[in-house]
């Protein structure tokens, strides 16, 4: 079993599309959101939509069958399977929501790929057959207080829970971070040396890391679509075992996969 956690954003990281969007878009409700947008938090406003979708009659089946027709690229599901495979840790981090999350891997049939999914909750009102999404931190009663992220979520101060509870239990694990948006910049400070950030080439986050890229102590591999994705994915995996096997003294390893390491670093300016 390699110590190495895998931690994926969700959207238009695994799948093309922010989820939000596909379902605004594919339900007509893009006035409605414009309209709100200005006085509505974003998470309290999807939630709000899911009640305008109950209003119009469309149940959560229906909802679902739009949320299996997202699109992807055909190299996630393939790169999601082998990282598994190969004895890592996989995560979902994502400011979407368990519903949208849990309907689309259960149906891509990778569910049971990862061990955790750290995201907004939701859950079907039972009574009115609605779908309700919260915010993950409850910004209310508990703010966060980090200025880099949205109030429902920080994904920095999940990252330092995470490794928090990795320590306790007296082990160590290298992490290995992809994701392509804002929000995915404030745990990419959080990563220790020795980990890997992988943004998005061309993304918000991406362009974020590269304003600095020494305020950021993991090593940063860049990615362009799915096909890129699996390919660093798996060569930083398989660098890393190599590593540890030459540390530990179990392999003599080529110098090969050390330098696979370094071909893929990130090209920002
Ligand atoms: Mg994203
Ligand atoms: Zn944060």
């Amino acid at each position: 079993m390699a110590d190495i956690m895998v931690v994926f954003d969700f959207d238009k990281t695994i799948m093309d599309w922010e989820c939000d969007d596909w379902i605004v878009h594919e339900f007509g409700l893009i006035d409605l959101v414009n309209e709100l947008l200005p006085t509505t938090p974003w998470n309290s406003l999807m939630d709000k939509m899911m009640g305008e979708l109950h209003s119009r009659g469309k149940t959560i089946a229906e909802i679902a069958d739009v949320l299996k027709r997202a699109t992807m690229h055909p190299r996630i599901v393939p790169a999601i399977k082998s990282i598994h495979a190969l004895g890592c840790e996989l995560r979902i981090l994502s400011d979407a929501n368990l519903f949208y999350i849990e309907t689309i891997l259960n149906h891509l049939g990778i569910r049971e790929c990862f061990s955790q999914i750290t995201t907004n909750p939701s859950f079907v009102d039972e009574e009115k057959g609605r779908l309700r999404i919260l915010p993950f931190h409850d910004f209310r009663s508990s703010p966060h207080g980090c200025s880099l992220c949205p109030p429902n979520l920080c994904k920095g101060a999940v990252i330092e829970r995470v490794q928090a509870s990795v320590s306790a239990e007296g082990k160590k694990k290298r992490f290995i971070y992809v994701g392509d948006g804002v929000g995915d910049y404030c745990p990419s400070l959080k990563l220790s040396e020795g980990d890997f950030m992988m943004p998005r080439k061309d993304y918000p986050v991406w362009d974020l890391i590269c304003q600095n890229p020494a305020l950021l102590k993991a090593e940063i591999h860049e990615w362009t679509d799915g096909e890129e994705l699996e390919r660093v994915v798996l060569r930083l995996i398989d660098a890393i075992i190599t590593e540890e096997e030459i540390k530990s003294g179990r392999s003599i390893s080529s110098d090969r996969e050390m330098q696979n390491i370094v071909d893929h670093r990130c090209a920002c300016p």
